[in-house]
């Protein structure tokens, strides 16, 4: 038993679990993060690409997107610290996001930009030369898998055009901004608890009463939220809920290569996102002169939907066929014979979108299924899970009455309810990392 006394337990020390903290510990809450790891950001916030882009196919995502990226340009302001480790930035590059019948031309993005006032240019594909090295500007669609005899064989002359958005970029070190937190959690009197797994929760009264950790250590508290990224199911299944939601969560495997810019190209400096729906690969500027190559989730790619403790950690033939992907895109990009890059986990729901909610268990909260787009959200969530938790703790129904969230940077209201474990899934969502 320990014997300090704290009012919420915060499972997990990612980015998001430290966010919900330090937003909860400046409304006057006594929080503990637990993490079985040995440091904040350990988990897969440590291989996130830490993009931060404001393009989403609906309002709301833009709006939340835009709200949180306000957070991170004003980072070390908000978090009234300096950490001796230094602090993380954020980096604008711009991003350019390509046209294709599958994302309708971009026509829902262009209009969610527009709902928002997010200012981007429509290019041409004679434009797009402006933002890629030496680019091959035609179709590759339908994505093949290497294997396949078509693979890497053009299917159209052209590709249909993009959207540059310039308000795009990426934070230096996603791991150090989560320590960064921590740093501003225990600043405002939140404590932390590193190497610790959570292996039951509590329950006394029909809510939620604190938690076990495998030494047999009991913490008591009335609140405690489920923060604990792609093994957020495991934990649903400790509270006894996950049957009851309509949303689950699971863990998927993904890889990521790292590939060496063509020589002359200084891509670290001059370098865009771009998301390319045509070749099925995102990219972004890495440290070292490198791109970094994620995977758009192509229908050809089987998923691996696997256990976070139990999973395969080298490299496949997926880390090859992302960097020959975008290869395609940049035919002088230099493909090294040995594999750069990482293997991590997205936390996906059903439907891609999020789970920010209340549960079954009373005192018992969700900040799951971020679905490998959530970092750039995590200040804003922070903010809106604190309100949520005090919200329903001072009798509120929100499945029935959704909180109403007033953001602080933009002139909008966002229905929580949006992010319900309960929702119907979400036909229009790309089933994707893009949302
Ligand atoms: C490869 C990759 C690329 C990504 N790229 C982007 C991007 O470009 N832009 C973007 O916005 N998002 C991106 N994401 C998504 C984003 O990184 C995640 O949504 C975010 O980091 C999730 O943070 P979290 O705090 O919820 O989870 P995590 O960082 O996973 O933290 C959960 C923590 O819970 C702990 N935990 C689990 N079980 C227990 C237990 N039983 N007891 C104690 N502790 C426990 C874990 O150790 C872990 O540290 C990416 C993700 C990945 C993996």
């Amino acid at each position: 038993m320990n014997n300090k006394q704290y009012d919420a337990v915060i499972i997990g020390a990612g980015i998001i679990g430290n966010c919900i903290s330090y937003e909860m510990a400046l409304k006057g809450y006594k929080t503990l993060n637990i993490d079985k790891l040995g440091g904040s950001g350990f988990g897969s916030t440590a291989g996130s690409c830490a993009i931060i882009r404001l393009y989403y196919s609906s309002p709301e995502g833009v709006a939340l997107a835009r709200e949180g990226y306000y957070y991170w340009l004003d980072w070390n302001r908000y978090l009234n610290v300096t950490d001796p480790d230094g602090m993380a930035y954020y980096k604008n590059t711009g991003a350019m996001v390509f046209k294709s019948d599958i994302n309708k031309n971009l026509a829902p993005v262009m209009e969610s930009l527009d709902a928002l006032g997010v200012g981007y240019r429509e290019l041409s594909p004679g434009d797009m030369k402006q933002y890629l090295p030496n680019p091959d500007l035609r179709s590759y669609h339908p994505q093949k898998l290497m294997d396949d005899p078509e693979f890497g064989k053009p299917t159209g002359p052209s590709i249909n055009g993009a959207v540059y958005v310039p308000e795009s970029g990426y934070v230096s070190d996603p791991k150090l901004s989560t320590h960064n937190v921590e740093m501003a959690v225990r600043n405002v009197g939140g404590d932390f608890m590193f190497n610790a797994e959570v292996t039951d929760i509590l329950t006394k009264d029909g809510r939620a009463a604190g938690v076990t950790l495998k030494d047999g250590t009991v913490i008591e508290a009335p609140i405690v939220v489920n923060v604990a990224g792609p093994h957020s199911y495991f934990i649903n299944r400790m509270a006894g809920i996950e049957d009851k939601m309509n949303i689950k969560t699971r863990a998927l495997r993904v890889e990521v290569a790292h590939v060496p810019s063509p020589q002359g190209v200084d891509w670290e400096n001059t370098g865009v996102i771009t998301s390319d729906s045509d070749t099925g690969v995102y990219t972004r500027p890495e440290t070292g002169n490198h791109w970094l190559i994620g995977s758009e989730e192509p229908k050809c790619d089987p998923l691996e939907y696997v256990d976070p403790d139990d999973y395969n950690q080298n490299f496949t033939d997926q880390l090859k066929t992302q960097a020959m992907r975008q290869a395609m895109r940049v035919p002088d990009l230099p493909i090294p014979n040995k594999n750069q890059g990482l293997v991590d986990l997205y936390d996906v729901s059903d439907d891609w979108y999020p789970i920010y909610d209340k549960s079954d268990l009373p005192g018992f909260y969700l900040a799951i299924g971020t679905s490998g787009n959530q970092y750039k959200n995590a200040p804003a969530v922070g903010s809106f899970m604190s309100e949520l938790i005090q919200y329903c703790e001072a009798g509120n129904n929100h499945d029935r009455d959704p909180l109403q969230y007033k953001m602080k940077y933009i002139d909008r209201t966002l229905d929580i309810g949006f992010f319900s474990r309960n929702r119907e899934i979400n036909k229009d969502s790309s089933f994707s990392v893009i949302g």
